[in-house]
């Protein structure tokens, strides 16, 4: 068990950087191996707490630290599992961009999508201490109305593909592999800086374990080379603008045979020219005229699914909003639709022909100044103002 960074420090989790300062100099004024010599303990306890402060006094890693504990650090997160790489000393930024980028999500929402793509064997098996592949990013445009009904791309880009003459080896097929001589296989060694030793990628071998005769003709030794891919990607009913979908295992390939990383499409839906969307919900505008407002009557109005009839009662006024329900965009996560919004807007002629100004004037007439409770109310409160 790692122990707690806070506690570590003997700090607060609500420590301001300051504070968190102050404890950490105190701790390694005592730990501190130059006024500890020879004592193991006391080094390792040095190593702790700088450890601790490394990741706590940067904001962001804290953030991190305190959302998902050690785990932010470790590279089992979400199924890669490349092994060796792990440790805050490593490489931390590496596994940062994985916690925000996406695989850490929404807290526990991306791996919900990976059961809408077909292939994808959850990162593979880390072959020894072979690096895994970095994480892919491809950014899909699709329309409203296939972020509503959920659809079927394929998606095609270059990337790092395992090698197939060599099959990721690195080695000419019938060319003799022996074990690296400078990590003996395990594809790390181990540096000192100062008091502190480091495990790191041996240089020799570049992580492989391996020592390798006769290096592979079509990827020079690096077990992948570039090609096109293409991939078939479900797109759920619901995706908006920003939703990432995890593709397991069509990231880059690992070098040197190294387990694949993910693929993350991030979702961009093109504006529509007659709805807007809020969510779940949609919205619309419909222009109707002026007789039909005031005499009430039916009209058509688009939606998804098709045409739908609303009612307008006699008297609507601009602004007035029909709800249709379960006509909007379904809810990611299942079980409800959203509804769509009419709002109606009334337009007025710009122009009038000579029999229907008469007639206009004749209604003008006739109306005198009966019914118009709104004007009547405004002017009554203006006239405050104006006397
Ligand atoms: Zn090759
Ligand atoms: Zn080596």
């Amino acid at each position: 068990m790692k122990e707690d960074y806070y506690e570590l420090l003997g700090a607060s989790r609500q420590a301001t950087q300051d504070e968190l300062k102050k404890a950490y100099r105190k701790m390694a004024v005592k730990y501190h191996p130059d006024k500890n010599p020879g004592n193991q303990e006391a080094e390792d306890n040095f190593k702790k707490v700088s450890e601790a402060y490394e990741v706590l006094k940067d904001e962001q890693k804290r953030a991190a630290y305190d959302r998902y504990g050690h785990a932010a650090f470790s590279n089992g997160g979400g199924g890669g599992g490349g092994g060796g790489a792990g440790g805050p000393f490593h490489d931390p930024f590496d596994i940062f961009s994985e916690v925000f980028g996406g695989r850490g999500g929404g807290g526990g929402g991306g791996s919900i999508f990976e059961e809408f793509f077909g292939g994808g064997g959850g990162g593979g098996s880390s072959s020894g201490g072979a690096q895994r592949g970095s994480d892919l990013r491809y950014d899909l445009e699709i329309d409203l109305i296939e972020a509503a009904k959920g659809t079927e791309k394929e998606i095609s880009f270059r990337k790092p593909t395992t090698c197939s003459k060599c099959n990721g080896s690195g080695a000419e097929p019938g060319s003799s592999v022996t074990t690296c001589p400078t990590c003996a296989g395990h594809g790390q060694v181990t540096a000192s800086k100062g008091f502190f030793s480091i495990r790191q990628t041996c240089p020799t071998c570049n992580g492989s374990g391996k020592k390798i005769e006769k290096i592979c003709s079509s990827c020079r030794g690096e077990g992948r080379v570039n090609e096109t891919t293409k991939i078939k990607v479900k797109v759920p009913a619901g995706v908006d603008t920003g939703s990432k979908l995890r593709s397991a295992g069509n990231g880059e390939a690992g070098p040197s045979g190294g387990p694949a990383g993910d693929l993350y499409i991030v979702i961009h839906v093109a504006e529509h020219e007659v709805f807007q969307r809020q969510d779940e919900n949609l919205y619309c505008e419909i222009p109707i005229k002026f007789t039909l407002a005031a005499l009430g009557g039916t009209i058509e109005v688009p939606t998804l699914s098709g045409k739908a009839s609303v009612k307008i009662p006699t008297g609507t006024q601009t602004g007035t909003t029909f709800r249709l329900k379960g006509k909007g965009i379904p809810s990611l996560r299942g079980g409800y639709y959203g509804d769509q919004m009419v709002r109606i807007k009334v337009e007025v002629p710009r122009s009038l022909s000579s029999v229907q100004r008469e007639k206009l004037e004749e209604f003008a007439l006739a109306c005198g100044d009966a019914d118009e409770p709104e004007a009547k109310s405004f002017f009554e409160k203006a006239k405050k103002f104006f006397d």
